[in-house]
């Protein structure tokens, strides 16, 4: 990794990295400026929803410009950019493959762009960049081993370091793709979920952790913010070196969060359960690693220490950090 910059990113969606320009330049190619009316505000400078199914639809919208190979590679080497100048030397970055799939894109080749793209990246910014496709959770088991399939047939050679699952927890349990994900770990792959994102579903959200981790065997949480209302789901993250991947401006975004001083950051500080901060979409957002961890040093009393610690777990929790490939 690049010394001089020191971030890991564990936690960031590729369609969620899209920028306004980059929208805009897609819109305008594909002669669909009409997507963009409630995507971005009057200048163009600026995503735009109001909480968070709004911003679902967002997300959805952004997708559907996303047509081609050559799109995904212009965005990865965007986001290279981007990184970079954020202090950004490494990181893994989600992809929606159920997406794709249902768009009747095709996986194999986005991924091969997005190696190709990787390793331009690396070239020209020292950014290494590794891959996490995931499936959506509401659109169940089946379509979840279609995705599953297309990034074990891409594999590490192209990049690709784990496998995730994101959408409506509720909807789709992690309990319901427990033999899925005991095939991403016999592919030597590592498992990152989302989980308990919304600390207002209480219980059931501590329970979404928890199926994550015990039923799924992931190694990484994103969000998991309803495990702190639990402290036996905290004592297993603890117990089992789980890295919670905390997104603390984007839940402000979606409104799962009201204010950021509401975030347990410190919770999971000083129960010594490993965790990093990141952007989750950084563009649609407006979120980036320098401003994330700004704010948590003026809202959440985050020490230069705990950023140290922090960016230890993130080394030792990547899935990819030692290889050199791409
Ligand atoms: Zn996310």
């Amino acid at each position: 990794m690049n010394k001089d910059l020191p971030g890991v990113e564990l936690h960031t969606h590729l369609e969620g990295s899209v920028t306004c320009e980059r929208l805009i330049a897609l819109a305008d190619h594909y002669g669909q400026p009409g997507l963009l009316t409630k995507c971005l505000n009057k200048e163009g400078t600026a995503y735009v929803f109001d909480g968070f199914m709004d911003f679902l639809e967002l997300f959805r919208k952004v997708t559907l410009l996303l047509k081609t190979p050559q799109d995904f590679h212009q965005v990865a080497l965007d986001l290279g950019q981007t990184l970079h100048d954020d202090g950004v030397g490494y990181a893994e970055v989600s992809l929606s493959y159920g997406v794709m799939l249902k768009r009747g894109l095709e996986p194999q080749a986005i991924q091969q762009a997005l190696f190709d793209a990787a390793h331009q990246v690396q070239e020209t910014h020292g950014v290494r960049l590794r891959w996490l496709p995931d499936a959506v959770r509401q659109w169940g088991l089946d379509k979840g081993w279609h995705a599953f399939e297309a990034a074990a047939k891409a594999g590490r050679s192209l990049g690709v370091v784990g496998f995730g699952l994101g959408g409506d927890e509720v909807a789709g349990p992690a309990r319901d793709f427990a033999p899925l994900f005991a095939d991403v770990k016999a592919e030597g792959l590592g498992v990152s979920i989302h989980a308990g994102e919304n600390p207002a579903s209480g219980p059931a959200a501590a329970d979404s952790v928890r199926q994550a981790v015990e039923v799924c065997g992931a190694e990484r949480i994103g969000h998991g913010l309803g495990a702190v209302a639990d402290p036996l789901i905290m004592a297993m993250l603890k117990a089992r070196n789980v890295f919670v991947e905390l997104c603390p401006g984007s839940n402000l975004c979606t409104g799962v969060l009201e204010n950021l001083a509401d975030h347990p950051l410190q919770d999971f500080l000083s129960a010594k359960i490993p965790c990093g901060l990141n952007p989750d979409d950084r563009s649609l957002f407006g979120l980036d690693r320098g401003g994330e961890l700004e704010r948590a040093r003026q809202e959440l009393g985050l020490q230069e220490e705990q950023i140290v610690m922090m960016d230890e777990w993130a080394r030792e929790a990547a899935f990819g950090m030692d290889e050199t490939a791409g």
